[in-house]
C-alpha cells in the first residue's frame, strides 16, 4: 500500500526543485512568455542549470539518459515541477518527449534507441505525436484514416492530421498510420518514425487554441502528409502494434499529466487563497465569505483527492499491477478538479484573474484542453464504468483497494 510518508532521499530531491523553482523558475516566468529567442536561449540556460543539479529528466532512469528512480518518485517531484508551465522544459520532462521517450525505451530497436531516445532525453531533440485527424473521432482511433504502404524498403505515409502539439521546430514525430487495412481493427495500425525535415511533410499550420498560436513547443500543429517516405526500420514495433504501443504510451503520459497538474492546483489554491485575505470587499476580506471559504474547503478536499488517487496509481505502476482503471479515474477526476479549483481562483481574483497578469488565465486554457486531450472525460468514464460492471456481471463486487 502507499505510504503517505515521503522518504527522506525524496523529500531531499523535492526541496532541491522547490529552491530551483524559487530561484531560477517563477522569477523567469514572464521572460519565458514572450516565446521568442530571447526566451528559448534563457530556456537552454535553465536546462544547463538543472542538468548541474543532477535533476534532469527524473521521468526516466539512467539507461536513457535520465534521473529517473520510478513512477512514485517522481510522482512526488512532478507535483513541484508542475507549478509551472515551462518548467517541465526547464527540467526534461515534457510532453509530449515523455511519452515519446518511453515508447522508444520499450519498443525501439537499438539503432532507434541511439538514433532517437538518447538525443531526445539529453534534449538535443524534441519530437511530436501524430495521431488525431480533424475529419474522424480521435476518441475512437480505429476509424482513423492516415496510411502507410510498403514500397520496397520504404513506407509511404499520406495522411491528415491536427493537434500534433510540439510539432513546430522539432526533429521528429511518431506517426500513427494504417499499414494493413484487411487486419483486424485493432491490428491496422503502426507507428512510424518521421523526421520532421523529410520532403511531404507539411506542417500547414500552428492551430490557435483559445487565443493562444505558441511557438515551438506550445503549438498544436495541423500536418498534411504527402508521399513521404521513410524506411521501413523506422517502424515501432511491429507492423499492426499501434494500438498495444498508444496504450503503453498514453497510460504512462496520462499519469505524467496528472501529476503535473496536482501542481498547478496547488498554485491556483494557493493564489486564491492569499488572494482572498488580502482583497476586501464589503467591510472584510473576501475569505470571511462564506461562498469564499466553501470553495477552498471544497479544494482542498478534491485536490488531496486527486493526489491520493495519483499517488496510488503511481504505486500500482510501480508495483507492476494493472493500473487501467486507475489512470482513467484521475485521469477524469484530475482534469475535472484541476479546471474547477483554477476556475475558482479566477473567480476570487475578480476581472484580475481573467488578465494575463497572473499565471491563472493560461493555466485555465491548458485546464480545459485538459479534459479533452489523451482521451475526453467521458471515454475514461466510460472505461471504469465498464471495468466495474464486468465485475458484477461475473458474480464478484468491486472491491476498493
Ligand atoms: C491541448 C490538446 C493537445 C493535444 N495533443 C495531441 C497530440 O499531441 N497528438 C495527438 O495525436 N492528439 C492530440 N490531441 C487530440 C486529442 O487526443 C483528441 O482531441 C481527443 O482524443 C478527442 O478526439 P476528438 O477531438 O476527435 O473528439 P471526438 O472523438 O470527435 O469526440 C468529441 C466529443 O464527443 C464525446 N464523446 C466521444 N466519445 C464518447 C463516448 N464514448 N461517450 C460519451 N461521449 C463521448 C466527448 O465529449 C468528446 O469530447 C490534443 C488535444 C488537445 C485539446
Amino acid at each position: 500500500m502507499v505510504s503517505f510518508t515521503i522518504p527522506p532521499d525524496i523529500r531531499e530531491d523535492r526541496r532541491k526543485v522547490s529552491e530551483f523553482m524559487k530561484e531560477h523558475v517563477y522569477p523567469n516566468e514572464a521572460a519565458l512568455t514572450r516565446e521568442d529567442d530571447a526566451s528559448e536561449a534563457l530556456m537552454k540556460e535553465l536546462q544547463a542549470k538543472v542538468k548541474a543539479i543532477g535533476m534532469w529528466a527524473p521521468f526516466i532512469g539512467p539507461e536513457a539518459g535520465g534521473s529517473g528512480r520510478g513512477f512514485l518518485p517522481y510522482a512526488y517531484i512532478n507535483e513541484i515541477i508542475g507549478r509551472s508551465p515551462f518548467a517541465q522544459r526547464v527540467f526534461g520532462c515534457q510532453a509530449p518527449d515523455t511519452g515519446n521517450a518511453e515508447i522508444l525505451l520499450l519498443y525501439g530497436t537499438p539503432e532507434q534507441k541511439q538514433r532517437w531516445l538518447m538525443p531526445l532525453v539529453a534534449g538535443e531533440m524534441r519530437s511530436f505525436f501524430s495521431m488525431t485527424e480533424p475529419e474522424v473521432s480521435g476518441a475512437d482511433p480505429t476509424g482513423l484514416q492516415a496510411r502507410a504502404v510498403r514500397d520496397g524498403d520504404d513506407w509511404v505515409i499520406n495522411g491528415h492530421k491536427w493537434f500534433s502539439s510540439s510539432a513546430l521546430e522539432s526533429n521528429f514525430g511518431i506517426v500513427m498510420a494504417n499499414a494493413d487495412p484487411e487486419a483486424q481493427p485493432h491490428r491496422r495500425f503502426s507507428m512510424i518514425i518521421v523526421p520532421t525535415e523529410t520532403p511531404g511533410v507539411d506542417i500547414a499550420r500552428a492551430v490557435p487554441v483559445m487565443g493562444h498560436t505558441g511557438r515551438g513547443w506550445t503549438t498544436h500543429c495541423e500536418i498534411y502528409y504527402r508521399d513521404v517516405r521513410v524506411p521501413v526500420t523506422n517502424t515501432l514495433g511491429n507492423v499492426g502494434d499501434g494500438f498495444v504501443i498508444a496504450q503503453k504510451r498514453l497510460g504512462p503520459g496520462r499519469i505524467h499529466h496528472c501529476m503535473r497538474w496536482l501542481g498547478q492546483m496547488q498554485r491556483a489554491f494557493e493564489m486564491m487563497c492569499s488572494y482572498a485575505l488580502k482583497r476586501h470587499a464589503f467591510g472584510g476580506p473576501l475569505a470571511d465569505k462564506q461562498t469564499v471559504q466553501n470553495w477552498i474547503a471544497d479544494s482542498v478536499a478534491e485536490i488531496q483527492a486527486a493526489r491520493l488517487l495519483t499517488l496510488h496509481a503511481a504505486h500500482k505502476i510501480d508495483e507492476g499491477l494493472d493500473p487501467r482503471v486507475e489512470i482513467s479515474i484521475i485521469k477524469f477526476f484530475g482534469a475535472k478538479v484541476l479546471h474547477d479549483v483554477i476556475d475558482r481562483a479566477i473567480q476570487v481574483h475578480g476581472a484580475l484573474g481573467v488578465t494575463e497578469d497572473t499565471p491563472l488565465s493560461s493555466m485555465y486554457r491548458n485546464a480545459r484542453g485538459a479534459r479533452i486531450l489523451d482521451g475526453p472525460d467521458e471515454v475514461h468514464r466510460f472505461v471504469v464504468a465498464r471495468r466495474v460492471l464486468r465485475v458484477f456481471r461475473e458474480g464478484g463486487v468491486w472491491e476498493f483497494e
